[in-house]
């Protein structure tokens, strides 16, 4: 008695797998349409799923379709999922040659069963196209964006299936032995089937997994991004700051910050229109935000004031960082765009001291600051 009869296994994986493919269609139509190679994985799951279904009924459906429909669908399906991943990860895929390929390998196939039957050349020869593909799918999976455990799952069964396609090969000589037996008498063959619809249901679980990663990237980016310029916004400002600030109270460390100001910036709203002074707004944020280091917070505040956190900074070095930030600014280096300057006003909590007393009063001496420097004459810094 089998503990599983593999049939049975193989159609609750295509089941399951046919489920994953509804989860993926719903996630291309509702997900942003940058987040590319949903309906392509979705199309692919369901190609090899039926492809797998009909290699399963061979010996009971003729050869047409259990051996060369199956392998056409079955090498279709690994082509869709490679180009859905070059879709996913912004390539752009071309379709001629590897369509070409796949035509090419299922005359083989055709070939290998009507005129010159080899049921282990067949096998051979599939199972190189298996490794090939699987193989791509993982290089692919593994450079895929976020990171995350999804990413991680694609690749390794990717790999995982991969190494059954290799393991095939290397078995084949079994095969000789009792050279194209009817699937029922084949036990190693419905193995590596029920394997390799397990295969399916993990690599679709991988992609809506990775594509929920995706999801959840980039509406993090979009709520804590201000659009213009991609710096963060007020609110992803506070988060990050009410963070540094309790770190900075807790080791005694210093805090610095930083509000600057475009310097007659209705003027150029005035002189050259609005559009030339979101590029001005633009062409501040890259420059400054090329000034700082990677702990350092750049946010935009509204229109033409940033402010720039500075963890583990005290007052000369934070002066220090401005000043270069006003000297930057006052170069033009950019002569589509109008010149223009920038007046930053500073104020640091020193680790010891217990002025200011909150982030706020930090804000607030670092706009008195800026109040005295635009007083002063403008493009200039004061703390
Ligand atoms: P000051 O040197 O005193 O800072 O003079 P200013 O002209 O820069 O004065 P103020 O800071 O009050 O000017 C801000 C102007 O910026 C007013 C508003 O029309 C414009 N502005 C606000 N947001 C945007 C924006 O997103 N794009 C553009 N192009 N202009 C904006
Ligand atoms: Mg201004
Ligand atoms: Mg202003």
């Amino acid at each position: 008695m089998e503990l599983i009869n593999p049939r049975t296994f193989l159609i609750v994986a295509n089941l399951l797998g046919l489920l994953c493919a509804l989860v993926l269609w719903v996630q291309a139509k509702s997900f942003p349409a940058d987040i590319g190679g949903l309906r392509d994985w979705a199309k692919a799951v369901v190609l090899m799923g039926c492809a797998s279904g009909l290699a399963s009924l061979r010996g009971i459906l003729p050869d047409a379709f259990a051996i060369v429909l199956a392998a056409a669908l079955l090498l279709l399906g690994e082509l869709l999922l490679v180009i859905g991943l070059m879709r996913y990860t912004g390539r752009t895929p071309r379709w001629r040659p590897a369509v070409d390929a796949v035509a090419g390998l299922v005359l083989l196939v055709a070939w290998l069963t009507w005129g010159s039957p080899s049921y282990p050349g067949r096998i051979f020869i599939m199972s190189l196209a298996h490794v090939a593909f699987f193989a791509l799918g993982a290089w692919l999976a593994h450079r895929a964006r976020p990171t995350g455990f999804g990413s991680r799952l694609l690749s390794a069964v990717f790999v995982l299936c991969a190494l059954i396609a290799a393991l095939r090969i290397a078995t084949l000589s079994a095969d000789f032995a009792g050279a194209d037996e009817a699937f029922d008498r084949d036990p190693i063959q419905q193995v590596y089937l029920a394997a390799f619809s397990l295969g399916i249901l993990g690599l679709s679980i991988g992609f809506i997994l990775i594509a929920n990663e995706r999801l959840r990237e980039e509406l993090e980016y979009l709520a804590t991004r201000d659009p213009l310029t991609g710096t963060f916004n007020r609110r992803a400002f506070f988060a990050r700051a009410g963070v540094e600030w309790a770190r900075a109270a807790r080791g005694r460390r210093p805090l610095a910050a930083i509000v600057c100001d475009i310097d007659f910036f209705k003027k150029v709203n005035d002189t050259h229109g609005h559009h030339v002074g979101d590029l001005v707004i633009k062409d501040f944020a890259r420059r400054a935000g090329a000034m700082l280091r990677l702990p350092d917070v750049l946010a935009r505040f509204g229109g033409e004031e940033f402010v720039v956190l500075l963890p583990d900074t005290g007052p000369q070095d934070a002066c220090r960082v401005a000043e270069r930030i006003r000297q930057e600014i006052g170069k033009r280096r950019d002569a589509t765009l109008p010149p223009y300057t920038v007046s930053l006003g500073v104020a640091a909590a020193d680790g010891d001291d217990t002025a200011p007393a909150d982030l706020e009063g930090l804000l607030a001496q670092a706009d008195a600051a800026l109040y005295r420097a635009k007083q002063g004459g403008r493009n200039r810094v004061e703390h």
